[in-house]
C-alpha cells in the first residue's frame, strides 16, 4: 500500500502540558531519527502496512490556558524528569519555536479552582457567551487548518482533569446540547464539553484522553457521526489500570476468586496537583472504578487511592495488593509495584491514535472508534475491559482494512463478539 504524504494537523487541548509536549517532542525526534520508535504500536507490523500519516507529516497546534512556550515546556520536562535529552532538544528547537504561533489561549470555563489558579489572566478573563466561546475555539482551529493547508485536523484533549459534571439529560442529544449552549447555561457545562462540541460540529476526529467525560457526551457523538467525524474517550490507560486489565483475566482463566484488590497511586507533577483537589479527583476515580468487576464478573472489595507527592514529578508509582482464594478455599496474595513515567507511556499512544483516527476518517468512518478501546480506562461504547479482548478488537479492525474490507463499527457494540486475528 502506498504511504499517504499529506500533512495531518494535530490540535492539542492542553498543548503546554506534560503529555502534549512529550508527544510533540517525540514526533519531531522520531521523525528525524534522533530517537527510536519504541512505544509506538503503529510503527510495528501490520499497522505499518495501512498507509498511515508519517510522524514527520504531523503539524501541531492547540489551546492552553497557561502562557509559556513549547520549548520552555520541553525544557522544564528535561529539568524535572530527565526524560528529554537536552542535546537532541536543541536540535529541534527551531521546530518547537515555530509551533508557538499555533498555540492559542483556551478557556478555563468551569474547570475548578486549581485550574483557574494555574491559568493565565487572559484565559480567566475570556469573555462572551458559551456560543461565542465555541465560535472562537473553532476559529482558532480553522485558522490553523488554513495556514498550513491541512486536509485533516485531529483534535486531542489532553487538558487537566476537571471536576465531574452533574448528570444532565440534555447531554444525551445533539438538540439538548445545542439548547444548553444557546441558552448560555453556565452551570451545566464545562470547558471540555465546549471543546468536544466545537470539534464535532466542525466534523473533526476527536480523541479524549482525559477523564472529562463530557468531551464525548452522547449528544456530541451524534453530532460527530452526522458530520463524518470518528471519536473516542475516556481517560488513557497507561499505568495501574493497564496492568489490572492485563492481570485480572489471569485469575478468571484459573477460576481463582479475587476477594480484594487494593490500589494506591502516588504522583507528583501538575496532573497530580490538579488531582489533589478532591473535586477534580472524583472524575479520575470514576473512570478507574468498575474495570475489575466487569472483567471478573462478580463484585469484589476494591479501593483506589491517589495522593500528590511533589518530589516524584512524572514518575507515578502504584502499589497493588490482590488477595485471592484458590482450591480448598486457601487464600493467597499477589502484590506488584509499578513505577512508570506517565508522559512516556501516554505520548506514543496518542501518536498511534492520531494516525489511526486520521486513517479512519479517510476511509469514510465516523462515530465511536471502539477498536481503540485498549487505549482507554473507560472506553465509550465498549463495556469489555479485558486488555486481551480489546487488543484483538484492534487487530481485527486492522485486518479488515488490510483485506480491503469495510469496517462495521456497530459490530462489537451490538454483539460483544470479536473475530480473532488469524
Ligand atoms: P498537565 O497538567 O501536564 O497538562 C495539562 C495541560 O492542560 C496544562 O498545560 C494546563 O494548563 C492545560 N489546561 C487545563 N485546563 C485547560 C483548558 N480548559 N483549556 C486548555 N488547556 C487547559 O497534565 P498531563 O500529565 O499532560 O495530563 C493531561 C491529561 O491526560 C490529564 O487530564 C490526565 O488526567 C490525562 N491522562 C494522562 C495520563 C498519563 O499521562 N499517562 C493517563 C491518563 C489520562
Amino acid at each position: 500500500m502506498t504511504r499517504a504524504r499529506k500533512k495531518c494537523g494535530v490540535w492539542l487541548i492542553g498543548a503546554h502540558g506534560g503529555l502534549a509536549t512529550t508527544m510533540i517532542v517525540g514526533a519531531l525526534m522520531a521523525g528525524r531519527d534522533l530517537v527510536s520508535t519504541a512505544g509506538l504500536l503503529t510503527e510495528t507490523e501490520p499497522f505499518d502496512q495501512l498507509g498511515l500519516p508519517d510522524l514527520s507529516d504531523l503539524v501541531f497546534g492547540g489551546h492552553d490556558v497557561r502562557e509559556t512556550t513549547v520549548y520552555q515546556s520541553a525544557y522544564d520536562i528535561y529539568k524535572d524528569t530527565g526524560t528529554i535529552d537536552i542535546e537532541k532538544l536543541q536540535q529541534i528547537k527551531d521546530d518547537l519555536d515555530a509551533i508557538d504561533a499555533d498555540v492559542r489561549i483556551g478557556t478555563a470555563f468551569n474547570c475548578g479552582a486549581t485550574i483557574r489558579r494555574l491559568a493565565a489572566p487572559k484565559a480567566r478573563r475570556r469573555q462572551g457567551t458559551l456560543r461565542d466561546l465555541v465560535r472562537s475555539i473553532q476559529e482558532d482551529i480553522l485558522g490553523f487548518k488554513d495556514r498550513h493547508g491541512l486536509e485533516q485536523v485531529v483534535v486531542v484533549n489532553v487538558a487537566s482533569t476537571e471536576p465531574p459534571l452533574p448528570p444532565e439529560p440534555a447531554f444525551e442529544t445533539a438538540k439538548g446540547l445545542r439548547q444548553l449552549i444557546d441558552a448560555d447555561d453556565r452551570k451545566a457545562l464545562r470547558a471540555s464539553v465546549l471543546y468536544g462540541y466545537a470539534a464535532a460540529d466542525l466534523g473533526l476526529p476527536l480523541i479524549n484522553f482525559t477523564p472529562n467525560v463530557g468531551s464525548v457526551a452522547p449528544g456530541i457523538q451524534v453530532i460527530a457521526r452526522k458530520n463524518g467525524a470518528p471519536l473516542i474517550g475516556n481517560d488513557g490507560k497507561t499505568g495501574e489500570t493497564l496492568v489490572k486489565s492485563a492481570l485480572a483475566p489471569m485469575f478468571k482463566y484459573r477460576n481463582l476468586k479475587v476477594l480484594t484488590w487494593q490500589g494506591y497511586n502516588i504522583l507528583g507533577d501538575r496532573d497530580g496537583e490538579v488531582l489533589a483537589d478532591p473535586e477534580n479527583k472524583q472524575a479520575k476515580l470514576r473512570t478507574k472504578d468498575g474495570v475489575l468487576s466487569q472483567i471478573l464478573g462478580y463484585p469484589l472489595h476494591t479501593h483506589v487511592g491517589i495522593d500528590f507527592v511533589p518530589s516524584l514529578n512524572d514518575l507515578k508509582t502504584a502499589w497493588d495488593f490482590i488477595h485471592f482464594q484458590g482450591f480448598l478455599d486457601f487464600k493467597m496474595s499477589l502484590q506488584f509495584t509499578w513505577q512508570g513515567c506517565d508522559a512516556i507511556l501516554a505520548a506514543p499512544l496518542l501518536l498511534d491514535m492520531v494516525r489511526l483516527a486520521a486513517f479512519a476518517q479517510s476511509k469514510g468512518e465516523s462515530g465511536l472508534m471502539t477498536w481503540l478501546s485498549c487505549f482507554f480506562k473507560s472506553p465509550v461504547g465498549v463495556d469489555q475491559h479485558d486488555l486481551h479482548f480489546q487488543f484483538h478488537h484492534l487487530m481485527d479492525y486492522v485486518k479488515v482494512h488490510l483485506e480491503g474490507g469495510t469496517w462495521d463499527s456497530g459490530l462489537v457494540a451490538r454483539t460483544g463478539q470479536v473475530r480473532l486475528p488469524r
